[in-house]
């Protein structure tokens, strides 16, 4: 029996990995680009031991003529497109290299469906970073965008893109629109895993207090393993379309960290307020967290709630794993490691 053919972009990512092992164990035959560099991130594709079990191909996505080299040769029956520079601060600081990526890439792709005319499905990963100064306290397919990042403005236009595609050559090109999702495999710059890293190396006398940005900023938490079964049941209806992926409740940073230091037995208590606010363990008066200016974003989004009725009305997908319980697997995970 022959299996369709799967293309991913950012197969070393989070998502990429966790959306690859899920795809291997339904013997689809899986391709992931990589970015050429001197250490390639396998480390999550190994940890899920399916790094022999996929085609890993190195290539540039900046690059039109390796695009449509690689997929012409390939000519898979799916795309998803994952790559991306993700991290938001620091599109502050590199700007032009994160729209390269996040929307160039997305057009050497579209191009190279459209010119070599293959007969794919593709998936884009847009993201919940989109509304910015959202006026609107819940967030849906039709909520205006109004990004406030180099991050969300690149990914914005490639959402456009896509959707341009799609009306103006017919291409089955889907969108999802991902609000924050996590997981043991996310990266230690971002903040639910810099929380669980380092307050395992805290615990374990290894590591002074945490440093943090905003305490009170607040996000619709997700756990990764469950968005990228969303995305597969969007790239796979019949008629493609964006749809917000999220889990409809929000916390605070300060409530991660909480539910962080509660799971390995700190009774924790914030003292001070702004950037003067520190946390505390009030059985030792070990200082575990304090607001650190430097991890300001110049400009950031303050709270964000995602509605996931239309996914959950059309193709029957609900999250089941929330905020608490992400806390809950990401510090024992890190405290095991
Ligand atoms: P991630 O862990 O940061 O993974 C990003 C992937 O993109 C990695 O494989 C990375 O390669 C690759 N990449 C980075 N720069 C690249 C470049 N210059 N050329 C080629 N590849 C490059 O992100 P994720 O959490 O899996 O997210 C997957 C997608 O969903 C991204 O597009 C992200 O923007 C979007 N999204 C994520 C969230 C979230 O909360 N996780 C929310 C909304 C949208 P290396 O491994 O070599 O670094």
């Amino acid at each position: 029996m022959k299996y369709p053919k799967v293309f991913i972009t950012g197969v070393t990512g989070q998502d990429g990995a966790y959306l690859a092992k899920s795809l291997v164990d339904k013997n689809y035959e899986v391709f992931g680009s990589m970015r050429r560099g001197a250490s390639i991130k396998t480390y999550r594709l190994e940890e899920l031991k399916i790094i022999d079990k996929i085609k890993l191909i190195p290539m540039e996505l900046t690059e039109l003529s390796n695009v449509m080299y690689e997929l012409g040769n390939i000519r898979p029956d799916y795309i998803y497109n994952l790559a991306s520079q993700s991290f938001v601060k620091d599109s502050f600081t590199h700007p032009h290299y994160t729209t390269s990526i996040n929307y160039l890439g997305v057009l050497n792709i579209l191009e190279t469906v459209r010119l070599l005319k293959l007969d794919v499905k593709y998936f884009q990963a847009s993201t919940c970073d989109m509304y910015g100064n959202c006026i609107s306290t819940e967030q849906n397919e039709e909520t205006p965008f109004n990004p406030i990042s180099p991050y969300a403005i690149s990914k914005l236009a490639a959402h456009y893109l896509v959707k341009n595609y799609r009306i103006a050559y017919n291409i089955h090109a889907t969108t999802g629109i991902l609000f924050n999702h996590e997981s043991e495999f996310r990266g230690k710059e971002f903040v639910t895993r810099k929380i669980s890293s380092w307050l395992s190396e805290i615990k374990k006398g290894k590591k002074d207090a945490i440093p943090l940005g905003s305490l009170n900023s607040s996000r619709d938490w997700g756990y990764a393993p469950e968005y990228v079964n969303a995305m597969q049941l969007i790239i796979n209806e019949d008629n493609p379309d964006d749809y917000v992926v999220s889990t409809n409740t929000n916390y605070t940073v300060k409530q991660f960290l909480e539910w962080c230091c509660n799971e390995l037995n700190y009774d924790v208590e914030f003292v001070g307020s702004g950037v003067n606010e520190e946390c505390y363990d009030k059985k030792t008066g070990l200082k575990i967290a304090y607001v650190d200016k430097k991890y300001f974003r110049p400009s950031d989004v303050k709270n964000m709630l995602g509605s996931f009725k239309k996914i959950n009305k059309n193709l029957n997908w609900a999250p089941k794993i929330f905020a608490k319980d992400i806390a809950k697997i990401m510090i024992n995970y890190d405290y095991k490691k």
